[in-house]
């Protein structure tokens, strides 16, 4: 089994090569623009889902092969990477086995847990997500597991933006009517010039997500947000860059072994595979017609995913 994917054109780090680290959705969170679906497995036990010695195998193995170049490398989860209990161990050795940036992709919920905490300090770039700060936002967006509280991840963060030396940007995904009351927003200023993170990066629904009526916010109230939110603040957009270099033959097994983690369109394809628009949409139509993935249309533009 490979935990490796991509490297994936990420819109904030440049060719990210991701190391997945759950088994399929396993979170505490069950958000509503979530692009995996609905969370299967609903959890807040931090526990080795998957062992330890399997996934570093598969990074020396990618490492070694040196066949992708990329940037950094990103642990991230189907599902959120802090659950798993040996994340420490995971950043260490791929910090010194890559010599890349090491980042990590949160939820950030479970960074109210000092030992969290003292893991993520090892990693370059801390990408955490905070979308609401008022319980009823939180709720209604996040859709939290019973033991997820909104109170302690705040101070969490807070204590853990004092003790981080690394760069955190601060995802802030917000959905049209769920998170976007003004008191929302008000109460999500104070937290995060509290946390005083690096950057503060404003998201909104931007592929196929978990509940169809999640629908994204227009790009005026992205920027009167952005605005508020202070200088820290951006708005990201869609990665629009084109790789340098790299040309990776076509090969459907690792069309799926991307297309499992996220949705994407034919232009997202050819930009991680580094070939012709053309060309990717002919593999990826071949495979719609073989049922091995289906298309979902979402704001306009065509996504694939695998038939599950
Ligand atoms: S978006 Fe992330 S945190 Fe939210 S449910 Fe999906 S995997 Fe979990």
């Amino acid at each position: 089994m490979g935990y490796c994917f991509g490297p994936v054109p990420s819109r904030r780090l440049g060719r990210s090569l991701g190391v997945d680290i759950l088994p399929m959705k396993t979170c505490n969170l069950n958000c509503v623009y979530c692009e995996l679906g609905i969370t299967e497995k609903f959890t807040c036990e931090r526990d080795e889902y998957i062992p330890v010695q399997e996934i570093k195998k598969d990074i020396e193995t990618v490492l070694r092969s040196g066949r992708h170049p990329f940037d950094v490398l990103t642990f991230t989860a189907s599902g959120e990477p802090c659950l798993h209990s040996r994340l420490g161990e995971l950043i260490s050795f791929a910090k010194q086995l890559s010599g890349k940036p090491v980042v990590v992709l949160t939820n950030g919920t479970l960074v109210s847990d000092p030992e969290v905490r003292d893991e993520l300090c090892n990693t370059d770039i801390l990408l955490p997500s905070l979308d609401a700060v008022l319980p009823g936002a939180f709720r209604r967006v996040n859709r939290p597991a019973e033991c997820v509280k909104i109170d302690g991840i705040v101070k969490g963060m807070v204590a853990l933006s004092r003790q981080f030396k690394g760069e955190m940007w601060l995802e802030v995904l917000i959905v049209k009517g769920i998170n976007d009351r003004p008191e929302d927003i008000k109460a999500l200023k104070q937290a995060v010039d509290e946390i005083k993170p690096n950057r503060i990066q404003l998201n909104s629904v931007a592929r196929p997500p978990a509940e169809p009526w999640a629908k994204p916010l227009s790009r005026d109230r992205m920027e009167e947000i952005r605005n508020f939110l202070g200088s820290r603040a951006e708005v990201v957009i869609d990665f629009n860059r084109r790789l340098k270099e790299g040309f990776m033959p076509v090969v459907e097994v690792e069309i799926m072994e991307t297309l499992k983690r996220r949705p994407m369109t034919t232009h997202d394809i050819s930009e991680i595979l580094g070939i012709k628009p053309e060309t990717a949409e002919k593999v990826l139509e071949k495979m719609a017609s073989a049922k091995v993935l289906k298309h979902e249309n979402f704001q306009g533009r065509t996504y694939y995913r695998p038939h599950r």
